[in-house]
């Protein structure tokens, strides 16, 4: 085994960390083993991981039944392309379509924003085909994240992630997020989110409603702050999706498998999305996988019109079949451990918890959605400044010491880095949550 300086040496030297920059005095930690909703370090210190990784380990770590599920398949066929067939594929498509509560056609791929990516092609090829080939653009909202390839990073409305690689892919609008938080005064919050889905309406007639291919939206803004809309919203959207033939792609990669206390966040907001987009949870983060999920009439539209209509997209690694049978494992974990609702009723109780704290000064906003949690910090409550960063830090810091890893947002450019993020593990304990809710906020009270 290397000593730790040998690993920290070795780190600096070759490995190239994402969204951060280490330096001697501030090493990353390196992960050497993960159970539960714990994870552990090279010096043997243990942390509960209440953002599930990178919003993703939604059954918890070190699930040998998924290790299982991927040394099967390994062993009998690693790997063939999409382009023709395979078993955990098609048993896994199935299976989506019962989670989806609908008929869709599915599309693998390997990461969230490549099923964005591909949902951009489906739609605008789909408009080509239907007779209305100048539906191209595609409107999002300002402070969603949806992936960091030219398109998605294009749909994705934070500044400081886009600014030092435009040009991005053309064609994408951004309209104001519904942030109840920050609505105008005098406005209630069911006013402010009408008011918000209908400036999507006005951006699509004024952009010319014939040369709208796709909204794309989270069921809640995840990464951007979690921004939660009124119901009105969603259920506005749909409509003035549908009266200007405009697809309503749902980007749930956060959202989806449980961790709104829902199959799909979507399904919340009784929406009816035309695509769902899928990643992260799919496999709890155990292998790489995604998935498209286009409805049935929609892709019936690639077959009817002839030799040259079908998707001209292709992935090699997309719906891998070891990471085919791990999701259907991990789904099958789901359903076996009740996580859906165990996400509600953990949900509930880390409200309860965290409301305790919402008189404090410096905690503005309080806002979840089943299992995720968003913690709006401000200078003052009157003013809603956002909280400096060094101070937001320092909260995050404290926890850490502390043994808890919580996550934030962040848009430096925009000035919004002040919300703290929980999206512990779906299969937390309830002292895991109680764990979380006395760090969090002894932390806070300590802090300030
Ligand atoms: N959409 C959303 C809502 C996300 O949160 C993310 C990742 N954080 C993505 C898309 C992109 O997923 P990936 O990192 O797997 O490309």
């Amino acid at each position: 085994m290397f000593s730790k300086t040998d690993v920290i040496e070795k780190d600096r030297k070759y490995l190239w960390h994402q969204m951060s920059s280490y330096n001697e005095k501030n090493p990353p930690m390196v992960i050497t083993e993960a159970k539960g909703s714990w994870i552990t370090d090279l010096d043997g210190n243990r942390y509960l991981d209440a953002m599930s990784g990178l919003w993703c380990v939604n059954v918890g770590y070190g699930r040998t039944e998924l290790a299982e599920a991927a040394y099967q398949q390994l062993k009998t066929m690693p790997y063939y392309p999409l382009t023709q067939s395979h078993l955990p594929a098609i048993q896994l498509a199935e299976k989506l379509n019962q989670w989806l509560e609908g008929e869709y056609a599915i599309f693998f791929s390997n990461s969230g924003s490549e099923a964005n990516e591909t949902a951009f092609k489906i739609a605008r090829q789909y408009h080509q085909q239907n007779g209305e080939p100048t539906r191209f653009k595609f409107i999002s909202r300002y402070r969603a994240y949806h992936g960091n390839s030219m398109g998605a990073l294009a749909a994705t409305g934070q500044a400081q992630r886009k600014y030092k690689y435009e040009p991005l892919g053309a064609g994408f609008i951004h309209v104001r997020p519904p942030d109840s938080y920050r609505r105008p005064a005098g406005q209630t919050v069911e006013e402010f989110n009408l008011e918000c889905a209908q400036a999507i309406e006005d951006t699509i007639i004024w952009e010319g409603r014939e040369t709208i291919a796709g909204v794309i939206m989270e069921p809640a803004i995840t990464g951007g702050g979690v921004i939660v809309p009124h119901p009105v919203y969603m259920q506005k959207v749909q409509e003035i999706c549908n009266k200007h033939g405009v697809l309503l792609i749902m980007d749930e990669v956060i959202c989806g498998f449980g961790r709104t206390g829902a199959k799909f966040g979507h399904m919340k907001f009784q929406v009816k999305p035309d695509i769902v987009t899928m990643a992260k949870g799919l496999t709890s983060g155990y292998l790489p996988l995604s998935a498209t999920a286009v409805r049935k009439e929609i892709y019936e539209k690639f077959k009817e019109t002839g030799e040259y209509a079908y998707l001209r997209h292709v992935n090699t690694f997309g719906g891998n079949p070891a990471a085919c049978a791990v999701a259907l494992k991990n789904l099958e974990i789901m359903e076996r451990e009740n996580l859906i609702e165990r996400a509600r009723v953990l949900g509930d109780r880390l409200s309860a918890g965290m409301m305790e704290i919402k008189d404090h000064p410096h905690v503005g906003d309080i806002r979840s959605l089943g299992f995720l949690m968003g913690i709006e910090l401000v200078e003052d409550k009157e003013s809603k400044k956002p909280l400096a960063l060094e101070k937001v830090s320092g909260v995050i810091a404290e926890c850490k010491q502390n043994g808890l890893i919580i996550g934030k947002n962040g848009d430096t450019v925009a000035g919004f880095n002040n919300v703290l993020t929980l999206c512990p593990p779906l299969s937390s304990t309830d002292e895991e949550v109680e764990f979380i809710i006395r760090t969090l906020k002894n932390a806070i009270r300590n802090r300030f």
